[in-house]
C-alpha cells in the first residue's frame, strides 16, 4: 500500500536560490518556491496498521526543507564551480564570474547540481534512510521536488 503527502497542502515547502552553471538562463542566481510531494510504499504494520506515520514522514521532510529555506543552494561537486573558500564566506568562480556570499546565506550540498532532479534524489535518499532507521517496513520512497507549481522531478528509491 502507498501513502501520499501532497506538499502544497501539507506545507512541505521552502524557498531557495540556486544557479545551474553553464545554462543559458538558469546560470544566473534565481529562486524557486519549492514544494515537495512524497509517496511511501510498504507493508501496513505496527499498532495502527500504518504504512508510515504521516506525521513522522512530514517531520523528516520538513527538517530537510527548513535547513534549505531562504538559502542559496550551492553544489560542492559541480565541475564548473571553482571554490576559493567555504569558510566564513563562500567564494567561488563560474566561468569567470566571481561570487562571494556569507556562509550564513548558503547551504552547501554534496551534489553535482541543485537541479530539481538532483534535489529529488537527495530528498529521497535521506527520507528513505530515516524511515528505515525508524523501523518503518517500507519498500520504496518516491519524492517529487517541484520548482513552484507545474514543474518537478520525481525520484524513486526502492529496496
Ligand atoms: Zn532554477
Amino acid at each position: 500500500m502507498k501513502i501520499v503527502i501532497n506538499g502544497i497542502h501539507a506545507n512541505l515547502r521552502f524557498s531557495a536560490a540556486h544557479m545551474i552553471p553553464e545554462h543559458d538562463s538558469c546560470g544566473c542566481i534565481h529562486g524557486h518556491s519549492y514544494i515537495v510531494d512524497v509517496v511511501v510504499e510498504g507493508e501496513r504494520s505496527g499498532k495502527f496498521g500504518f504504512v508510515a506515520d504521516f506525521k513522522e514522514v512530514k517531520g523528516i521532510v520538513r527538517e530537510i526543507c527548513s535547513v534549505m529555506d531562504h538559502k542559496v543552494l550551492i553544489p560542492l561537486k559541480n565541475k564548473f564551480i571553482s571554490f576559493k573558500s567555504i569558510e566564513e564566506s563562500i567564494e567561488f568562480d563560474i566561468d569567470g564570474k566571481e561570487y562571494k556570499l556569507p556562509a550564513d546565506d548558503c547551504y552547501l550540498l554534496d551534489l553535482k547540481s541543485t537541479s530539481a532532479e538532483d534535489l529529488a534524489e537527495y530528498f529521497t535518499e535521506k527520507v528513505f534512510q530515516k524511515l528505515k532507521d525508524h523501523g518503518a517496513k517500507i519498500s520504496s520512497v518516491e519524492i517529487c521536488v517541484n520548482e513552484g507549481i507545474g514543474q518537478g522531478a520525481f525520484f524513486t528509491k526502492s529496496e
